[in-house]
């Protein structure tokens, strides 16, 4: 029976390509990808022939059931993002829970997310956490700092570089200034980076040093 693959992909370096992942993506009869262009030069790189057709989060409503459909007539598909995992703050979820719906078969393969470095690295609890994704830019976002406040489990959120400082003022401001914070940047990459200290230490150093590239902000429970 056809099936549906979630394939994870580098966060950065490309030597995090999982054996299994390069031979799955060979073996299935397309691969969705988030970005063809971005996705196209890393199947080039591992010598991946597979015809690809674009997923992502403008279209996936849209696309769906089609895509069910042609899984049930015996296509075998591969879903990537343009990096990490898909469905972790990438398209994904929507096709998982239509496949569930029909009974189709779902095979995650295990493989590069960004917030497990990131975690792990951070020297903060990793016995139990909590994933947030991006914090709400606007609308929501006083009131989800409000209530993450109160959370004793490590979090753990996706940011970008141009709204970093601003996130870790609000850290300060909601979390309190000694609270725990590590800030990871361009995990896997060259120039890789990780700043502990309290919130207000780390504020401080980003308002300083002007921060590039991928970031990912772990804080300390209360
Ligand atoms: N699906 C991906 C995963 O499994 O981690 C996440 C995709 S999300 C659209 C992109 C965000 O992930 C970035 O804005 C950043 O917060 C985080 N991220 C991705 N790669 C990273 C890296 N190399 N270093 C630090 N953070 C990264």
């Amino acid at each position: 029976m056809a099936k549906l693959y979630l394939v994870p992909t580098p966060i950065g370096n490309l030597e995090d390509m999982t054996l299994r992942a390069i031979r799955i993506l060979k073996e299935v009869h397309l691969i969705l990808a988030e970005d063809t262009r971005t996705s196209g030069k890393l199947l080039r790189h591992f010598d991946i022939e597979t015809p690809m057709q674009s997923h992502h989060m403008h279209n996936e409503h849209k696309t769906v059931n089609t895509l069910v459909n042609r899984i049930q007539k015996g296509e075998t598909m591969a879903l990537i993002s343009d990096a990490g995992t898909p469905a972790i703050s990438d398209p994904g979820f929507l096709l998982v829970r239509a496949c569930i719906a029909e009974d189709i078969p779902i095979e995650c393969l295990p493989g590069p997310t960004a917030f497990v470095p990131a975690l792990v690295k951070s020297g903060l609890p990793s016995d139990k956490f909590v994933f947030e994704g991006f914090l709400p830019p606007k609308k929501g976002r006083q009131t989800r700092l409000q209530l993450l406040a109160e959370e004793t489990r490590t979090l753990i959120f996706y940011e970008s570089p141009y709204k970093l400082v601003k996130t870790l003022s609000d850290v300060v401001t909601y979390f309190g200034a000694d609270r725990p914070v590590s800030v990871s940047r361009e995990l896997t990459k060259i120039y890789e980076e990780t700043i502990r200290g309290t919130a207000e230490e780390v504020l401080q150093y980003y308002s300083e040093h002007s921060p590039k590239g991928e970031i990912v902000i772990v804080i300390g429970g209360k």
